[in-house]
């Protein structure tokens, strides 16, 4: 498979990735292979937020970041940021669960792994024997496969559409 020559890959620079609930900041040299959105701009209701129970995408929102390490830059010292860790395998898959309602919190999960196999894994749902990838890890995954020949390999042979 070779890459279309309409692409460039993404720039090869220093990334932050904050994981609050794990209380740590990733800091390593890598590429963003994808970047994707559920939000959406104007919110579906006419209270400033959606009420409980309520659907708003301009209110709750996931994304998917999908990032590809480069070089372990551990143990540098970076200014005076907060607790920093390197890489923790090839590729790093975040996924967040943002909110704006007062009184809700926004999720971050961190993986890493080696496996573009398990960057699928890590984004697909099961649900009642149901698999499924959702809208923006579907967008993510495809963003991915462009620059990155294991994703795209796993894209190929991916088991659910
Ligand atoms: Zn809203």
């Amino acid at each position: 498979m070779t890459h279309s020559s309409t692409t460039t890959d993404p720039p090869v620079e220093i990334q932050t990735v904050a994981s609050p609930s794990d209380d740590v900041s990733y800091r390593f040299l890598g590429q963003q292979l994808a970047g994707s959105s559920s939000q959406w701009v104007t919110h579906n209701h006419e209270d400033e937020f959606v009420l409980p129970g309520g659907r708003c995408s301009a209110c709750r929102w996931t994304s998917v970041d999908i990032y590809r390490a480069a070089t372990r830059i551990d143990g540098q010292p970076f200014n005076d940021e907060p607790a920093t860790s390197g890489p923790l395998g090839k590729y790093l898959v975040v996924t967040s669960g943002q909110t704006i309602v007062p009184g809700e919190q926004t999720f971050v999960r961190c993986v890493w792994t080696n496996s573009p196999y398990e960057v699928f894994e890590v984004l697909t749902q099961r649900k009642n024997g149901r698999v499924s990838l959702p809208g923006p890890a579907a967008r993510a995954l495809s963003q991915a496969a462009e620059y990155d020949d294991g994703i795209n390999d796993a894209y190929v042979n991916r088991a659910v559409a």
